[in-house]
């Protein structure tokens, strides 16, 4: 099957800094990407080498196997049918939110039944003459989006689109955001300090690390089985056991656990990573057993914070519970592990 997009072996520095090494991508028709690193690990320079607002040192960018970027080839931006969503959107302030939906429109289409669609598809119908000052962020925001899809682009980049918004917002637009991309069957790149936004979005995550891809994988692969200790602590919560690993299995001082991957070979001293949902408390009758520190309530869920036995050796676990239960500091509750861990040999010492 052709590929909507494909990035091989993407090299840009600027000056001293190595914004991207050896970058690869592979995308399919319809599907959405979510790129998520810490700040100044290269999302941005990836996003702009695609568009072609940036020119690589090298490696090669297609897109619909048709090579736009490579050797002795770089095609201008426009000519790409890429649209693009800035940071902070950013809407030419002098027009109002249909003329700017209108801009990147060639004049025969900028007529107002295209104009109409496009704002209906981003839900702010009826709302066309309004100046960019008159809209709220995530009404700016939406208009960003319905400038980019107007021409019908055949990849859609958007760069931290909601990072401005609250977090009600955020995800209400999120949804919408999804919905209309859905709707035109458009392929999306999604760039994104969030990691929530990023499982809950997008059908394949793209982890960047100081210029570097460091694995592409479906959300639930992602989570479960996170390629190094690093990526695991960044995408999600992770507890780090330390126990040795024999014929695949951990032997934790809360049992034996099965290996969420059976490529791991045995290791007297492995580090162990356990998400905080994996913590099941019970009473304390026959396991190890922590005492409640406190506990944080976020409203659909709450994080319990246990100080365990010293002699077990151990940080602090944090546990994911129901927001409807309730723990009292200096509880004493009973714990134990439920489904499989990942391990990792111990970092080397330098
Ligand atoms: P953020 O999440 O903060 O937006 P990012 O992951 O998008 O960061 P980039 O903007 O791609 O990161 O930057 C990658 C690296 O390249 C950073 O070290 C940055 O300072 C550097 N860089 C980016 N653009 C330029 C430029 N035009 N000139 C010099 N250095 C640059």
């Amino acid at each position: 099957m052709q590929r909507k997009l494909e990035v091989q072996a993407l090299h840009k520095a600027f000056g001293d800094v190595q914004a991207l090494k050896n970058v690869s991508i592979n995308l399919d028709a319809g599907n959405m990407l979510a790129v998520l690193g810490p700040s100044g690990c290269g999302k941005t320079t990836l996003l702009r080498s695609i568009a072609g607002f940036e020119t690589p040192d090298s490696g090669t960018i297609s897109i619909d196997g048709k090579m736009v970027f490579g050797p002795r080839t770089n095609v201008k931006p426009e000519r790409r049918r890429i649209g693009y969503v800035p940071q902070d959107g950013v809407l030419f302030p002098h027009l109002s939110a249909a003329q700017n939906i209108g801009f990147g429109l060639p004049k025969a289409q900028r007529h107002h039944d295209r104009i109409n669609n496009m704002l209906a598809l981003v839900g702010m119908s009826g709302l066309g003459d309004r100046m960019p000052h008159e809209l709220s962020g995530g009404q700016q925001q939406r208009i960003a989006l319905a400038r980019a899809l107007a021409p019908s682009p055949s990849l859609v980049l958007m760069d931290e689109p909601f990072s401005a918004l609250d977090a009600g917002l955020r995800a209400a637009l999120r949804q919408d955001v999804k919905n209309s991309l859905d709707h035109i069957g458009a392929t999306a790149i999604i760039v994104t300090h969030d990691q929530e936004e990023a499982l809950s979005m997008a059908d394949l995550v793209a982890v960047m690390r100081n210029g570097e891809c460091v694995q592409v994988d479906d959300p639930i692969s992602l989570y479960k089985r996170p390629a190094d200790m690093d990526i695991a602590r960044f995408v999600g919560e992770a507890t780090i056991l330390q126990a040795p690993v024999m014929g695949g299995t951990v032997h934790s001082p809360f049992g034996q656990l099965p290996l969420a991957s059976n490529d791991f070979c045995d290791c007297h001293n492995a580090y162990v990573v356990v998400r905080p949902e994996q913590f099941i408390i019970g009473q304390p009758d026959n396991q190890i057993c922590g005492q409640v520190v406190r506990t944080v309530f976020y409203g659909h869920d709450a994080m319990v914070c246990l100080k365990m036995d010293d002699k077990l050796g151990m940080d602090n676990i944090h546990v994911r519970v129901s927001g409807a239960q309730r723990f009292t500091p200096g509880d004493t509750v009973g714990l134990k592990i439920d489904g499989e861990v990942m391990a990792y040999a111990p970092p080397a010492v330098a």
